[in-house]
């Protein structure tokens, strides 16, 4: 039988930094364009990708193989930010994706 030790160190907390929290937010690219532009602090695991859209495994995934589809352009309003054919070709992907 194989045993696994694990070893845990005690440290301080610390209390959540609200105002670093959001400057960071304010002054980072969101995570896909982090991704889209091949920042490796945003590395996530690419599962396929076109001119418009890009799909890769969640880094905290709620089901084995959970993926995400978005535009590769920023978009904040998926109802307002794309036409009705770039929704159409982005759930395009999304069904596709769920067959498989
Ligand atoms: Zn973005």
């Amino acid at each position: 039988m194989r045993m696994v030790l694990m070893m845990f160190t005690m440290s301080k907390r610390q209390p959540f930094n609200l105002d670093a929290y959001l400057r960071d937010l304010a002054t980072r690219p969101c995570f896909i364009c982090g991704l889209v532009s091949g920042d490796p602090a945003f590395f996530h695991h690419r599962i396929f990708e076109d001119e418009e859209t890009i799909i890769f495994l969640s880094k905290y995934p709620t089901l084995p193989g959970y993926c995400l589809v978005s535009p590769k352009k920023h978009r904040e309003d998926l109802a307002q930010d794309l036409s009705t054919e770039e929704y159409l070709r982005l759930q395009g992907h999304v069904h596709l994706l769920s067959r498989r």
